[in-house]
This record gives structure tokens, sequence and C-alpha cells, in this order.
């Protein structure tokens, strides 16, 4: 789509609202609000969704079962305990580019990149490098430090990171690349972000496939900040396995379950290194308690509890209102228009006063915007403060960006409007 022509009144934020086919999506969503009851802007869907409706009557419809059945909710109804993590498979597979053997929910992201990790990272003393970038997310680089320990490894030995070059933020897709072509086969595993939770680049995500697999190594994506922001190909780019959670652009509530990928070539593979539980096995078989172990022939084998039962009913209730805007094409491309307009607005009100570190094409980016405060003697962290105080919800990420996330599901246009009229008053 062409960006749309715009100008600088709240008018344009209106009209592009009311030919906004989601627009009606807003009603489905509690926005957060200040004292007097006036919705917030709320930018921080890349930290916690807002809370859909929905998960209020799913939550109770759950209480409601558990109250009425007992422990008989695991085998009654359409509902039932035993198999309800699976009502959300054919979503959660097409928001990611999956087929339905190849997705599971389970766990939470950094357990579940820790349980892939033992079926993926297999060290021997020639290859036992793993690939990742410099900024990691925290819990990414102590989960690869700590996978490389548990197999008796150092990691000052098998650890590579990749930087942005000196003067950017951003990583060089040709040095991820060439850095994998470099390790060669000493690479054992190759761990990036799909969309880096900083700067809010997306990486290309098909290519580092291809240059892990071309020198031998697999290749696992965090998808964090990339699930339900930008559409995904994993099964098509040949993606080895994924991990992400559901709380951010999923909206499945605070600590909710996450989702894992698996290829299909894997699925069905035994000789893959496994922790295993007795969620994975056969379920027709589960109950009669035998010791030997059938593993379900999906991604599935990987479990291994029971599902939490109420942070499920949060997913799904994220899921179907996801299902009902028309799935992550359609809100794509509202985000794209979103994107620009939040870009046009930028650079016409606040140029010179305040930057952005994320890419500027629009293929190289998701929902968020990483602002710095151009003036060196302003402290961008007091700005910070300030738009807090006036009503805006986004966040602080040290060293010195203010991320700002317009969601396409419950997002307006006059929020992004708003949300540059307070900014430009700050720094007036
Ligand atoms: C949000 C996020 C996490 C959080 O991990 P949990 O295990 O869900 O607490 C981890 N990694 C990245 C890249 C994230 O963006």
């Amino acid at each position: 789509m062409n960006p749309p022509v715009f100008d600088l009144t709240v008018d344009c934020a209106k009209a592009l609202d009311s030919v906004d086919p989601l627009a009606s999506f807003r009603d489905r969503f509690e926005i957060p609000t200040d004292d007097s009851g006036k919705p917030k802007i709320y930018f921080v869907g890349n930290s916690l969704g807002a809370l859909p409706r929905k998960a209020r009557e799913y939550v109770g419809l759950e209480m409601d079962r558990w109250s009425g059945l007992g422990v008989d909710g695991h085998f009654t109804g359409d509902l039932s305990w035993v198999t309800s993590h699976s009502l959300v498979t054919d979503t959660m597979a097409s928001i990611v580019g999956a087929r339905a053997n190849e997705v599971t929910i389970m766990n939470t992201l950094t357990v579940n990149l820790h349980l892939l990790m033992i079926s993926f990272y297999e060290p021997t003393p020639s290859r036992h490098k793993i690939l990742i970038e410099d900024h990691a997310f925290p819990s990414d680089h102590f989960a690869v430090e700590s996978q490389i320990r548990q197999r008796g490894f150092d990691p000052a030995e098998s650890l590579i990171t990749v930087s942005p070059r000196a003067g950017s933020e951003l990583l060089d897709p040709q040095d991820i690349l060439d850095a994998i072509a470099a390790a060669g086969d000493e690479l054992a595993m190759v761990l990036l972000p799909g969309v880096q939770y900083y700067t809010g680049q997306v990486l290309p995500m098909a290519e580092i496939v291809a240059a892990g697999h071309a020198v031998g190594a697999k290749v696992g994506l965090d998808l964090a900040h990339a699930a339900g922001n930008v559409p995904l190909q994993l099964h098509d780019w040949d993606v080895d396995f994924a991990a992400w959670c559901t709380y951010k652009y999923l909206n499945g509530g605070p600590g909710s379950i996450g989702g894992a990928f698996v290829h299909e070539r894997y699925v069905d593979d035994q000789s893959l290194p496994k922790l295993l539980g007795w969620w994975g096995t056969n379920g027709e078989t589960r109950f009669q308690m035998k010791n030997e172990f059938e593993a379900i022939p999906t991604i599935d084998s990987w479990q291994i509890s029971n599902a939490p039962i109420l942070s499920l009913a949060g997913v799904r209730a994220g899921l179907d209102v996801f299902a009902e805007a028309g799935g992550i094409d359609v809100l794509r491309s509202k985000s794209e228009q979103q994107i620009h307009y939040f870009d046009y607005l930028l650079t016409q009100e606040l140029a010179g006063k305040v930057g952005s570190i994320t890419p500027t094409a629009i293929g190289d980016r998701g929902a968020q915007f990483a602002l710095t405060i151009l003036d060196p003697s302003t402290d961008g962290r007091a700005v910070f403060e300030a738009l807090e105080d006036a009503g805006v919800v986004c966040d602080w990420r040290y060293p010195n960006v203010i991320r700002a996330a317009p969601v396409p599901l419950y997002n307006s246009f006059e929020d992004i409007h708003r949300f540059i009229q307070i900014l430009k008053g700050l720094l007036a």
C-alpha cells in the first residue's frame, strides 16, 4: 500500500479512524484509564498487550467449569482440559506461518528456549559454538550461556556475538551472514530474534536460516517481539525451532503460556534429545499410567505437564480476537499505515528534537518505535516520565530509548496524533 497523504490536523487522524475497518476492535479491549476515567494512550502492547474483554468471559467460564464439574472438567465438553491447548493451534499456526503439527503452546518463553535447545544444541568438541546478538535480551543470553556450561563447554570459547557497527544501533544483516559463514563448521546453533526488542529491527530471518544451514548449524528464533506483530513463514523459511510469548502482541495476559515451533521434519524424530513428561505421550494411553513413552508424532511430544488452564483461557481470548480481526496480514496492513502516519508526524512536528533508531524501511520494522531525545542536555528519562504523567503508557529501555508501539488491534490514529502533540508540548 502506498502511504496515503496525511496532514497535521487532528481531523486527519479522525478521518483515518473513521475509514479503518478494524476501528471497532478497540472496544473489545479494556484500555487502562487515568483518574478521570479517560483512556490512556496505551503504546506498550510490545510489552504487555491490553486485556481483551473476552478474557473475563473465558476465565469466568473455566471458573464455572471448575466449580461445577471439578475433576470431570478434564474430560467434559469442548473445553475439556486435557485437550483444550489444541483449541488455539490453528490460529497460532497461521500467525507464525506454520503447520498445525509444528506449533504448540506450553510453559513460558525462556523455559521453551531451554527445552528446544536441549533438542537442537548438540555440541561436539569440533562444533560447539552458538551465535547470538551482543545486545540480546538478557534472558536469552543467560539461557544460552547456561546451556553451553551445562554441556561442559565454556561461553568464553563457545559463544559468538554479533554487534552493530560503530555509530549504528542496528545490526547490519550482512554482518550476521558473514559471522555465520566465518564460524563455519564450528557453529552448532544460531539463536536470533525475529524482531529486536530494543530497536524494533526486523532481521532477515529466511536468509539467516539459509546461512546457518549452509554451514551445518541449527537455527532457532526468539519471536517475542515478532509473533502477532509482523507476518512470519516459519515452515517455508525452514526454521528449525522457535519460541515466543503470548503476552505481548497476542494479548494473552501477564505471564501467559508461551508458544513453540519445531519444524515438521523433526516432530516425529525420536533420536532428538528431549526432556519428557506425561503430556508428551499418546493421549489415548496416557491414563493407563504405563511407563512406556509413546511420543505424540507432533511438537506436542515436547509438552511435559498438563496446561495451566486459566492462563490458557486468556490466550484463547487474545487469539480469538486476533482471528476475528482477520489475522496477521490484515493487522499488519493497518500497522503499516500507522507506522507511516507516526513517521510523518514525527518528522513534521519533532524534527531535530526526537529521533528514532528503528529502521526506516517498512520491511525492516514492526509496530515499535525506539525514540531518542536528540538534545544532549535534555534527560530522556525525564521526558519519558513526563509522558507517563501526561497519560501515555510507553516504556523506557536503558540506556536511552523510549519505546512506543501503536498496536493495530486497539490503538487509533488519534492515539498517535495525541502522542505526538503531547511529546511536542513537553519539548517546547
Ligand atoms: C519478553 C521477552 C522475554 C521474556 O521471557 P519470559 O521467559 O517470557 O519471561 C525473553 N526474551 C525476549 C527477547 C523477550 O522480548
